[in-house]
């Protein structure tokens, strides 16, 4: 409406009728008509700019929310997504996969309450335990991802073994601690979606080999 208006009023100011002096009987001659379309569009102006000023804020909260996950207030499986396809820089990026174990006797036991109030201690202590450029999002379910630009494998091996040690802080009633099993797995360029395939495939290992661990994936290790 705005620029639409703005853009009447500078065809009116453009006119002849506009520009040329007409006398109004007085003394000399008057530009009221161009006078009153300069005033108009000042207005104008200062009025599309309260608009979107006012604006920004909500934009941005509803930008932010459809980016995040409702329950732990974690980046959620869209962002992700988005991320992806957004690419990253050169050199070298790790993917870390996340799946909280036997979380369905958690709820069986428990109750379905009391599994998002742990999945969410999860979320704050993954985020508490990154580095500062790293994101963690909520995959999906009781799994959780993290993106580490600029980690190599090793880097993020360390950090996936922080996550395994801060998930055994959150305690369930019976006074028994939450684990994890984590996949790690390292990516140079655009392999990102492998990356995140490779380490989901690690994360299944690191069940097979008893859970509350992390596991590399297969040739990535120092130790294959
Ligand atoms: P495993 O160690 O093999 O991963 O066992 P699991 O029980 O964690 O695995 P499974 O995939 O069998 O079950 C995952 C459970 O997570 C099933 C579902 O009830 C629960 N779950 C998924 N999303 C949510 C959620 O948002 N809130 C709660 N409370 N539970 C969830
Ligand atoms: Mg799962
Ligand atoms: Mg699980």
């Amino acid at each position: 409406v705005y620029e639409t208006a703005i853009d009447d009023l500078l065809r009116i100011a453009a006119t002849p009728a506009a520009v040329a002096p007409v006398s109004d009987g007085s003394d000399g001659p008057s530009y009221a008509l161009l006078l009153v379309a300069a005033i108009s569009l000042m207005i104008l102006g200062v009025a599309a700019l309260t608009n979107t000023l006012w604006r920004r804020p909500e934009t941005e909260e509803l930008e932010a929310l459809a980016w995040s996950d409702g329950l732990t207030g974690l980046a959620n499986r869209r962002r992700l997504d988005h991320d992806l396809d957004a690419g990253h820089a050169d050199g070298p990026t790790s993917v870390i996969m996340i799946d909280v174990d036997h979380f369905k006797g958690v709820n069986d036991a428990y109750g379905h309450q009391a599994g998002d109030d742990i999945l969410k201690r999860l979320g704050i202590l993954f985020a508490h335990h990154v580095r500062s450029d790293d994101v963690v999002y909520r995959y999906g379910g009781e799994e959780f991802c993290v993106l580490l630009p600029g980690a190599d494998v090793d880097e993020a091996h360390s950090v996936a073994d922080r996550i395994v040690a801060a998930a055994r802080d959150v305690n369930l009633p019976n006074g028994a601690n939450v684990t994890v099993s984590v996949g790690v797995a390292g990516a140079i360029g655009d392999e990102l979606i492998e990356a995140i395939e490779q380490a989901d495939r690690a994360m299944y290992l690191a069940k097979q080999q008893g859970r509350d661990r992390a596991v590399i994936a297969v040739g990535q290790s120092d130790v294959d």
